[in-house]
């Protein structure tokens, strides 16, 4: 690999004999990391601080109280409604993005408490299909939102995503509107949206529910936009300036609400957690549920499930 063809400036301690020696290159930065080093730094390079991609069970984890996370609404599979065809069969697509990410979907959906506290929590994964916001993925968000509305929960939502799925064209355009209805409907409720975006959130998702949040949050250098660079620069015919769709661009311009940092996200979480449900007027009726409600809401989901058997859903 030529990795080590110069004096690399970490000592090498391999974890296998074979092949990969779990030396990387930082892509920001090109530092040599190792792997254990830039997992337990919680995927973010230890030199340069570049926050790296999570998978949705990887952000589950740093966010969810150990155990507490409970997925929900995984009765709606992805089907291929329009029969779409393009280099390859969406069914393909679908069946490879499952396989490679031992997933079924782009979204995780779910209660869970972070710092005791209930929430209602969805995670958009953008190792599968990009984190495309299909059919299903929509349905699952809006349901997310819709038993937040029904048990007075914060709601958190993380993105990660290409934007709509253009392989179920209209019905996915339509999970923009549908999303942000659900949205509109949960802060009538005046709990706590709150948006978290990472890199890269662009797109569809862009363009409804990620920038609707109460408190809009981004980690560092994480691109968001619409259109990626490339297309807004061949439409316009302009350069960008440097770092524009960037986080710390559309901090300055009034975008988003802050940047946090990956290692410092939970506290921060928290402590908006705490700030927006002892404030807002629907709060006082959350805080009181919070204690005890994550394991009676489970119940009781668990109950429906049980009357009402599983059906696919567009
Ligand atoms: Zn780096």
């Amino acid at each position: 690999m030529g990795l080590f063809s110069s004096k690399p400036k970490i000592k090498v301690q391999t974890t296998k004999k074979d092949g990969f020696s779990g030396w990387l290159k930082c892509t920001h930065c090109t530092e040599l990391i190792h792997v254990n080093e830039l997992k337990d730094n919680l995927h973010c390079c230890p030199k340069c601080n570049y926050h790296y991609r999570l998978t949705a069970a990887q952000r589950v984890e740093l966010l969810a109280d150990p155990g507490t996370f409970k997925e929900l609404f995984q009765e709606y599979k992805p089907t291929d409604p329009l029969g779409f065809v393009d280099s390859e069969k969406y069914t393909d697509r679908l069946d490879r993005a499952k396989k490679k990410t031992n997933r079924d979907e782009a979204v995780m959906a779910g209660l869970c408490s972070i710092e005791k506290r209930t929430i209602a929590l969805g995670v958009l994964d953008f190792s599968f299909m990009g984190g495309s916001m299909g059919s299903v993925v929509g349905e699952r968000l809006t349901l997310l939102i819709e038993m937040a509305i029904r048990e007075h929960l914060p709601l958190l939502i993380v993105s990660a995503s290409g934007g709509a799925r253009m392989q179920e064209s209209i019905l996915s355009l339509m999970q923009m509107a549908k999303t942000s209805a659900a949205i509109a409907k949960y802060q009538e409720t005046c709990l706590p949206y709150i948006s978290l975006l990472t890199n890269p959130t662009t797109g569809g998702v862009t363009a409804s529910f990620a920038t609707l949040g109460d408190i809009i949050i981004a980690e560092p250098d994480a691109l968001i936009g619409f259109a990626g660079p490339r297309v807004v620069e061949q439409t316009t015919r302009e350069k960008l300036p440097p770092g524009a769709q960037k986080s710390e661009f559309l901090l300055e311009k009034g975008m988003i609400d802050c940047i946090v940092n990956r290692h410092q996200l939970k506290d921060k979480l928290s402590l908006f957690l705490d700030f927006l449900t002892g404030n807002a007027r629907g709060g006082k009726k959350a805080q009181e549920a919070l204690p005890k409600k994550l394991q009676e809401i489970l119940d009781s989901v668990e109950q429906t499930e049980e009357e009402e058997p599983a059906s696919a859903k567009k």
